[in-house]
């Protein structure tokens, strides 16, 4: 039988690899939902070629366009909007599984409503993680739910970890191993980080991927999120995870065990690979990623990221120590921010001076249910914003 998938984000950089490794196996996939922001014509050609059910549009004005559009071509796709409409079709009965690929904090409803329905939920969408870890992981348990990692580090981690993994101790791990390129400011002198333009944040020297995390990228706030993903996803204390600078991107993260073993998951850097992971797992598929020329790499670097180059990484750092909600202010604090750097409103070396002088105004509470989450994410924004509008 078909595997039925719902794609969170599909007209996004993961959505789109998504969609290329589905169109590998006609066979076992079949699409029931796409959804997007605001991007009627890419959506339209999405729809015309995947024939979902169910088109979700966020944006309402962009689901009118679209629903006119597809009528007009004679498709049968029904098109929903609003946050109720991805809800829907990603707890929707027939879907198999969920690719959460919608970008930020927007992703964390849709993608806990699949959880919560108890989906086989293949998680791109690290920021549901950073803002809400401990009452996503506990739907995970309650609902019986399915919670594979697309993030490559995590998916190679994952892939490290024996079949049955409980726990770090359990398992008989001395130390998860997060890499990181260092993206495309590891060298440039920390002097010139304030002039940096976003089109040259973007342009990673590694990986093709959105705007957001491509800042977070350059930032390494992006190490910094899936730092705090780590310590929920693998059950994993701050000091059981370390994180190295790895330049050519070909390891993907590694677990050391007790014995001193290292296992590192490599492979070219095309999310495909993990999305194809997680799609067929236990199965393995063909992703159309190519295979790794290893005379063409020649050499693997390695070496310890710089706080003072990153102070981003840092922040994230503490804030997984600290817990409670601080993670999700990080998370919020870096949205604005990340936004208004990418608008030019502000420079690049403000991102992390604004979340830490968000942080630092913030009271840590318990994030004992989604209502405090929210409202913690929406004062933090606010701090933000007014923060950004003083420089
Ligand atoms: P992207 O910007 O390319 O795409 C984002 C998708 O989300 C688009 O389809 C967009 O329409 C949709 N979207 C944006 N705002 C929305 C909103 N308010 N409501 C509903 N939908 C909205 O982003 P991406 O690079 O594909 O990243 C998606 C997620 O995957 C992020 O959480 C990112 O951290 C994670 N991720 C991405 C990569 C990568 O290689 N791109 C790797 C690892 C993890
Ligand atoms: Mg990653």
């Amino acid at each position: 039988m078909k595997q039925l998938l719902t794609v969170l984000g599909s007209t996004g950089s993961i959505g789109v690899s998504t969609l290329d490794v589905i169109a590998r196996h006609p066979q076992r996939y079949q699409v029931y939902a796409l959804t997007a922001n605001r991007q009627v014509d890419v959506m339209l050609s999405q729809c015309l070629a995947c024939q979902p059910q169910f088109a979700v549009m966020r944006d309402s004005d962009a689901a009118q366009q679209l629903h006119l559009k597809l009528a007009s071509a004679g498709s049968e796709t029904q098109v929903l909007s609003g946050e109720e409409g991805l809800i829907q079709v990603s707890s929707a009965q027939p879907v198999h599984a969920v690719m959460a690929a919608i970008v930020g904090a927007a992703g964390l409803a849709p993608t806990l409503a699949a959880v919560q329905a108890g989906k086989k939920v293949l998680l791109a969408n690290k920021e549901s993680l950073v803002m809400a870890g401990g009452l996503f992981m506990q739907a995970v348990v309650d609902h019986d739910a399915t919670l594979l990692p697309i993030d490559s580090e995590h998916n190679a981690i994952f892939q490290c970890l024996p079949q049955n993994y409980r726990s770090i101790e359990a398992a008989g791990i001395r130390r998860i191993l997060l890499t990181g390129s260092g993206g495309p400011f590891r060298q440039t002198p920390v002097s010139e980080l304030a002039n940096v333009t976003p089109d040259q944040a973007c342009a990673h020297p590694n990986w093709s991927m959105g705007r957001k995390i491509s800042v977070d990228s350059a930032t390494m706030m992006n190490k910094g999120l899936e730092f705090v993903e780590a310590c929920w996803l693998f059950d994993a204390t701050p000091d059981q995870i370390e994180v190295v600078v790895h330049p050519q991107s070909v390891i993907h993260s590694m677990v050391e065990y007790a014995d001193g073993s290292v296992l590192a998951q490599m492979g070219n850097p095309d999310m495909r690979t993990p999305i194809a992971h997680a799609m067929a797992w236990p199965e393995r598929i063909d992703s159309g990623v190519a295979s790794l020329d290893f005379m063409a790499v020649s050499r693997l670097d390695f070496e310890a990221p710089s706080f003072e180059r990153f102070p981003g990484l840092r922040l994230s750092v503490e804030s997984a120590r600290a817990g409670g909600v601080m993670p999700a202010i990080l998370n919020a604090a870096n949205e604005v921010a990340v936004d208004a750097f990418l608008s030019e409103r502000i420079g690049f070396t403000d991102i992390p001076r604004i979340i830490e002088d968000v942080l630092g105004r913030s009271k840590n509470v318990e994030p004992v249910n989604l209502s405090v989450v929210k409202e913690v994410d929406a004062q933090a924004r606010q701090m933000a914003r007014e923060r950004l509008e003083s420089l």
